[in-house]
């Protein structure tokens, strides 16, 4: 293997010829005839001219080679129920729900809305979709109808696939009175509802507009659907952001460059071979989900690990028991779950056989160096830390192990992901930053293969959101903040909405908090920049202790609020130092587990928080209210 940085100049030098190599770990049925047009920038098409199909790809060229290797292995924890589906077995699967979407009318570039929970249907709709050329757009199970009906809208599926129920932490949630709600909402109306009934809910909606899969699934058993073959930069699928930042944005996806960067995703950053178990604790409905709990690993012949459940119940054992049941090989999660699991008894995770794990990787949050550390050290495995969104659709950040073993540095992501030519920039010149200096975390032009290519029938709002917010250059802004050091590992200082600005110094909140995450008391916290008469701007901090009940008394209280402060202060200054602690008993976060500062800081400004759509616990939010109505102790 070249060398890292070898690597990664090359895809930035000759990106034809970087990616012209790459792009033979998949099938073409039409060779492409030009790797990239760049003559309508900012947007880039890549493979241009190609042939070819995902679901293809991803379960039938692999036929041949591991017929009987298990695709999919399905765990629900909260319906006792475990499947297990071969590649032939999951191409059959996909072929008799590809029939069925095409009796009610489904064809290529039509949409199709999946509002599922974590079942192994949500995977065969999916390749479904790929496999007759329809563009899917999955929904977070979690969320309410008026999101749901936001996203029916800007859609316009010709069908949606629902199920009767979810299932979360032992509560059945019934999703048919959702789509109810949700349908009577939009101003779309989809000409069908596909339901998938797992009999969980038995107050289910009987509409007569709702079609039971399990008849057409019977009709046709034996069905052959032919994959449709489709230019690489037709859409694959829309997926909208989490909305942490705002209004939700469509992501489109093309098809071969998505393809290509996932297959090399996989050998590059996961180092998947053939043949391994990986398992991705995400959902579906987000971009994690979408890239490493179903394409990447299928398309590398690996097999995937589907769960329903929490990593808590029935115990907090119950993720490290499937790695020995399973002989997991690779292991993909986001931080909030190390840190809902750091919280337990460290004797569960030994009482697994974790012999055939051999790398946890860990996305879509700052990961902390508290919780980076205990993961590290109680595993005794590398952890890999990537950054990303859901804009890109596969890392922009990491260490790429299957390039070069580079040590890995605490509190950062790694390095430049190879295609990506990501610079630090001065948010006010949009110069590049020198080492060590924060700015926003940019892409020059072309992105490369497999992220997104525009917003869903937005053009111009890919344009304006993305390519226009750096003064003076044609760059891609990720709205992130950060810092390289010399040696070029990235640290994620926050959103570049949580940038605070106290008396003219530029902070970013992810640095506060980290100071006070290093304080023994402090489990979690959240940091927030409020309006300040006199110095523009505050940061207000909310923290989580581990034992609250050793601060019961106020005094007790307000020595830790000033020892938290100190800790603050010797670490970056007098000027970081938070005008109040809070302690709470929980953070409102997303149900993927982000913080939503943006709520915080609107209830601390005395503003209404809007829209919440993912919102975990609304509990927390009343929990922030009140401790911003207790009087200083
Ligand atoms: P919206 O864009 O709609 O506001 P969102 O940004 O939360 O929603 P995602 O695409 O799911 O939607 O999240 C991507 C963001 O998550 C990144 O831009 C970054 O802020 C954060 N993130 C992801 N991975 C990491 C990481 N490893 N370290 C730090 N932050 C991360
Ligand atoms: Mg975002």
């Amino acid at each position: 293997m070249p060398s890292y940085r070898d690597f990664h100049r090359r895809s930035i030098e000759d990106p034809e010829a970087f990616w012209r190599e790459e792009a033979k770990r998949i099938h073409w049925e039409t060779p492409f005839d030009t790797v990239l047009d760049r003559s309508n920038p900012p947007f880039a098409r890549w493979f241009v001219g190609g042939r070819t199909n995902l679901c293809h790809n991803a379960v039938d060229r692999h036929l041949a080679d591991r017929p009987q290797q298990n695709a999919l292995i399905y765990v629900s924890t909260e319906t006792g129920i475990e499947r297990r589906y071969t590649y032939t077995e999951l191409h059959a699967e996909i072929n008799r729900m590809a029939a069925a979407m095409r009796s009610l009318g489904v064809k290529r570039g039509d949409r199709v809305l999946i509002y599922l929970p974590m079942i192994p249907e949500a995977v065969f709709a999916m390749l479904a979709c790929a496999r007759l050329g329809a563009i899917h757009s999955v929904v977070f199970g979690g969320f309410a109808a008026p999101n749901l009906a936001a996203r029916i809208d800007d859609a316009q599926p010709v069908l949606i696939v629902t199920a009767d129920a979810g299932a979360r932490g032992g509560k059945v949630i019934d999703y048919t009175p959702l789509v109810d709600e949700a349908l009577a909402r939009a101003t779309h109306k989809p000409p069908h509802v596909l339901l998938i009934d797992r009999q969980l809910a038995p107050e289910r909606l009987n509409a007569s507009y709702l079609i039971d899969y399990e008849p057409l699934r019977e009709q046709f058993f034996d069905a052959h659907v032919p994959c449709e073959w489709l230019e690489s930069s037709e859409p694959s699928y829309v997926l909208y952001t989490s909305g942490t930042t705002g209004r939700p944005k469509g992501v489109q996806r093309d098809v071969g460059g998505y393809a290509v960067a996932l297959a090399a995703s996989m050998e590059y950053i996961f180092e998947g071979r053939p043949g391994d178990t990986m398992f991705t604790a995400s959902d579906i409905g987000w971009v994690v989900g979408h890239s490493y709990i179903i394409y990447a690993p299928l398309l590398a012949g690996l097999t995937t690990v589907m769960y329903e459940g929490t990593p808590v119940r029935p115990d907090g054992g119950v993720w490290w028991r499937l790695v020995e049941q399973h002989r997991i090989n690779l292991m993909f999660t986001a931080p909030t779950a190390i840190r809902v699991l750091k919280k337990q008894d460290p004797a569960l995770l030994k009482q697994s056989d974790l012999s055939s794990l051999r790398t946890l990787f860990l996305a879509g949050e700052p990961l902390d160096e508290p919780t980076a550390s205990w993961i590290g050290d109680a595993l005794g495995k590398p952890v890999v830390d990537n950054y990303w969104q859901t804009e890109t659709g596969w890392p922009m950040l990491a260490i790429q192990r299957g390039v070069e073993v580079l040590p890995p540095k605490l509190g950062s992501p790694g390095m430049p992901v190879y295609g990506y030519d990501l610079t630090l920039r001065n948010e006010d010149t949009g110069e590049p930053c020198a080492p060590g200096e924060k700015g926003v975390i940019t892409l020059g032009y072309p992105l490369p293969p497999g992220c997104m290519a525009t917003v869903w029938h937005d053009d111009a709002r890919f344009v304006d959101t993305y390519w226009s917010s750096v003064p003076n250059q044609h760059v891609y802004s990720t709205f992130d903040w950060g810092v390289q050091d010399e040696g070029g590992y990235v640290t994620i200082l926050g959103r570049t909405d949580d940038v605070i600005n106290i008396a003219g110094h530029r902070l970013g909140t992810r640095e506060i908090e980290e100071a006070l995450s290093s304080h023994a008391a402090v489990a979690e916290v959240a940091v927030v920049g409020v309006t300040d008469a006199l110095k523009g701007q505050v940061a207000l901090a909310f923290v989580v202790l581990r034992d609250a009940g050793g601060y019961a008394t106020d005094d007790a209280r307000s020595k830790l609020e000033a020892d938290l402060v100190k800790t603050v202060d010797r670490q970056l200054g007098a000027i970081a130092r938070p005008a109040r602690v809070h302690v709470v008993a929980m953070l409102p976060k997303t149900r993927s587990g982000k913080l939503l500062r943006r709520a915080i800081a609107a209830l601390a400004e005395g503003r209404d928080p809007g829209d919440l759509p993912t919102i975990e616990d609304p509990v927390a939010l009343q929990q922030v209210r009140e401790a911003l109505d207790t009087p200083r102790g």
